[in-house]
């Protein structure tokens, strides 16, 4: 509670505050923009329109002037309010937004209470960020830091954070449950993202030792820069594509650059990962940059995979109980036929500018694959009709990605250009385990012998048919399973493009007769821990140097 008379300076304490806390995050804002472009920087509107609410403002004043409290107690009680209405909902869609809520008033707080906590932006000096979760904002903002490395209690190892760390290029580790209860400010961390541990203060030995594995690796990693011109290609001379997985399309030089063939997968939907939906101009405008940006290369679109961890403001008012198994991706497309029509307007405007590949997420029946071409179909019809170019013999293909459209994989192959292999979902429908939950992550194995077989009939049904089929799951950028893949008949990978040069290492250190016997072998064995001793030895075998896998 404050006096009387400090009300109003209160109030004027709470504007300063709010308007540091929009400036702080516009300019976060236009140094992503700077980095990344438009579509990443997105991610900040919907902090700022917050922050910028009327509304709310009024609703945090009223009760200062009304029952004379403190601005950081009124904040509080007003965002804590919002943030148990998110939670009434009972959706965990909406865990995304209550952390971003959280997120603001920690901000308004800081600025208020003369910022105790540091703000990741302002860092002056280099830290491993030790937290519970991370909001795509925030994972979004890390190469613009001085955070050199992160552990989070939770998330799954392809949970759509742990992606995007992945490809910011730091050793990152997720799903360490209790972690933030166990370290605090001040304490020293190793993190080892190799084995997905963190050590809290460790003994000058350990210290030691990894310094050492820090300085081999930098040294393995340095080592592997002349790869990025050389082709993919086995002992045995068989030619593997390594192409790259972007999610915003100033990412496709960066993945060219590191030696991409191509774009393997364009995850469009990050340009709808916020307020208010692109429209075709804007998309057009990504797209046809994500396309100039891989120097006539393929580009794969991926049309967008919304829904499930993957949400917009519009979405998110219809919750799900079971989102991973609800209206996500193609599913949700075929709902929006307007929205995916626009998409699909903006795609085969843009497809005039190079090599574009279109592909269909989480298809599951063949009348829902059937029903996405017939609307690419009409898109052109009108496109002629209207008298705008594009180009009519663009490649549809589909993500395999569901048991069920594994299991009709031939009717499939018959009716796609080509085929793309997603693994982070294949696994988690395959074997009932949630992607995104750190608490059921040691089911979500692709080293399960259910996953390798289902592997193994794609790759040979599409060979069979004569249908290109590639890999863009994680598993594609993982060493481990390099021999595995290719042993199995895969001769097309897409990954994080900071992935490519040491899968490349792994290819051209293989024959691919040696990969087919250890593939073949890797099939016998009866659980996914004997499968990975096993392809831990013989990628062992293969490159000693290596640490270990
Ligand atoms: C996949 O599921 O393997 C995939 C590549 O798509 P995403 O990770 O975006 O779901
Ligand atoms: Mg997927």
């Amino acid at each position: 509670m404050v006096a009387k008379e400090d009300v109003s300076r209160e109030i004027e304490n709470l504007d300063r505050a709010i308007a540091v806390s929009i400036q702080d995050l516009e300019t976060q804002r236009a140094g992503v923009r700077e980095r990344l472009g438009h579509d990443a920087a997105d991610v900040f509107n919907w902090h700022i329109g917050v922050l910028k609410d009327v509304s709310q403002r009024r609703d945090i004043v009223g009760l200062i002037q009304e029952k004379c409290y403190s601005a950081p107690y009124a904040t509080s009680t007003v965002m804590r309010k919002q943030q148990r209405r998110f939670l009434q909902m009972t959706d965990p869609l909406l865990a995304e937004r209550i952390r971003d809520v959280q997120d603001i008033e920690r901000r308004i707080l800081r600025n208020l209470l003369g910022a105790s906590g540091e703000d990741l932006a302002h860092l002056t000096r280099e830290i491993i960020l030790v937290a519970h979760d991370l909001s795509t904002s925030q994972a979004a903002m890390l190469p613009e830091t001085k955070v050199a490395g992160v552990a989070l209690d939770v998330g799954g190892p392809t949970s759509h954070t742990a992606i995007l760390l992945r490809s910011w290029g730091h050793p990152a580790v997720v799903g360490l449950k209790c972690l933030t209860e166990l370290v605090s400010g001040g304490d020293i961390v190793i993190i080892d993202a190799v084995n997905n541990t963190v050590i809290a203060n460790p003994d000058a030995e350990t210290i030691a030792e990894y310094v050492t594995r820090q300085e081999k690796i930098a040294r393995i990693t340095g080592e592997l820069d002349h790869l990025r011109d050389l082709p993919a290609v086995t002992q045995d001379d068989v030619q593997v594509q390594l192409l790259a997985n972007i999610e915003y399309p100033r990412e496709a030089d960066i993945g060219v650059a590191k030696g991409a063939n191509g774009i393997g997968l364009y995850r469009t939907e990050f340009l709808f990962l916020r307020e208010g939906e692109p429209d075709e101009e804007e998309q057009y405008q990504a797209y046809k940059a994500a396309i100039e940006g891989s120097d006539g290369r393929p580009v794969t679109f991926r049309t967008f995979d919304l829904g499930a961890d993957k949400i917009t403001q519009e979405k998110t008012v219809e919750p799900e109980r079971n989102p991973m198994l609800g209206v996500r991706s193609i599913r949700y497309s075929l709902q929006r036929l307007d929205m995916f029509k626009v998409q699909l307007r903006a795609i085969l405007r843009a497809s005039v500018h190079g090599k574009v590949k279109l592909m269909f997420p989480l298809i599951s029946g063949l009348m829902e694959l059937r029903q996405a071409k017939m609307t690419v179909r009409d898109t052109m019809e009108d496109l002629e009709e209207e008298g705008i170019p594009f180009r009519g013999d663009i490649a549809v293909g589909m993500l395999m990605e569901t048991p069920a459209a594994a299991s009709q994989c031939r009717q499939f192959a018959r009716e796609v250009a080509f085929v793309s292999i997603g693994t982070n979902d294949l696994i988690q429908y395959l074997l009932a385990a949630d992607r995104g939950n750190e608490r059921v992550s040691r089911y979500y194995s692709p080293a399960h012998p259910a996953v390798l077989r289902t592997l193994r009939d794609i790759i040979r049904t599409c060979a069979r048919e004569g249908v290109e089929c590639s890999l863009c799951g994680e598993m594609a950028g993982e060493p481990i399973y390099t021999l595995l893949l290719i042993g199995l008949g895969l001769r097309s990978f897409s990954m994080a493009p900071n992935n490519n040069t040491e899968i490349k290492k792994h290819v051209r250190g293989c024959t691919a007769v040696k990969a087919e016997r250890v593939a073949r072998r890797a099939l016998t064995y009866d659980t996914d821990q004997q499968v990975l001793n096993y392809l831990r030895s013989e990628t062992k075998k293969l490159l000693p140097e290596d640490p270990d896998y």
